[in-house]
């Protein structure tokens, strides 16, 4: 097998990573090509220096506008380094009342904030060879998939956090030490992150 070719992971601000993505054809060489690139690139981004477990990956985060994106098989074993595709996902139901929560992005730098996200989402899409699929998605799965949903209609984690008014808070990883520091709103706001 040749050597699948990977992407370099885009940071924000890139225009990308805010635009809505278009509908992908499952069954075309391109979004074939597309997935076995999301797939390289994840292993080499885990792989890489001072990297994390990724749990998602989601096309635009590559400079793909599309919309697919890879979600981790098995969130209780991370040896595991399996990723499932979700290929024009939408998420058909809500259920129970948003838990806030931490989140971070491979495209947000070292920046972490609260997020609200349901618990148990229903979910459409199709899979790789195109055939439609429905499941349940349920805790920390369900989470995962609002956070690439978002990345394909153009959203960050900027744009769905709780401000301090609302019991939000934002933090920032020190490179030297790994250490959480808290940052304010007015700090965060002061890079420009925020879309509106
Ligand atoms: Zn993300």
């Amino acid at each position: 097998m040749s050597q699948v070719k990977t992407k370099k992971v885009i940071i924000d601000p890139h225009p990308t990573l805010h635009k809505e993505c278009k509908v992908a054809d499952p069954k075309s060489q391109e979004i074939k090509d597309l997935l076995a690139t999301m797939r390289a690139t994840l292993k080499e981004w885990e792989d890489g220096e001072d990297r994390y477990v990724s749990v998602g990956l989601a096309a635009p985060q590559i400079d793909e506008p599309w919309r697919v994106a890879l979600v981790r098989s098995d969130f209780h074993n991370y040896d595991k380094r399996d990723f499932y595709a979700l290929i024009n996902p939408e998420i058909t139901k809500y259920e129970g009342s948003p838990i806030q929560d931490d989140e971070s992005c491979m495209s947000v730098h070292g920046l972490h904030v609260k997020v609200p996200r349901y618990p148990k989402i229903k979910v459409k899409a199709q899979d790789e060879e195109g055939n439609e699929i429905k499941f349940t998605a349920r805790g920390y799965e369900a989470k995962v998939i609002q956070h690439e949903v978002d990345h394909l209609n153009g959203l960050l984690i900027m744009d769905r956090a709780l401000t301090e008014n609302q019991g939000g808070y934002f933090r920032e990883m020190d490179p030297k030490t790994g250490k959480m520091i808290p940052l304010t709103q007015a700090e965060v706001e002061k890079r420009g992150i925020f879309n509106k």
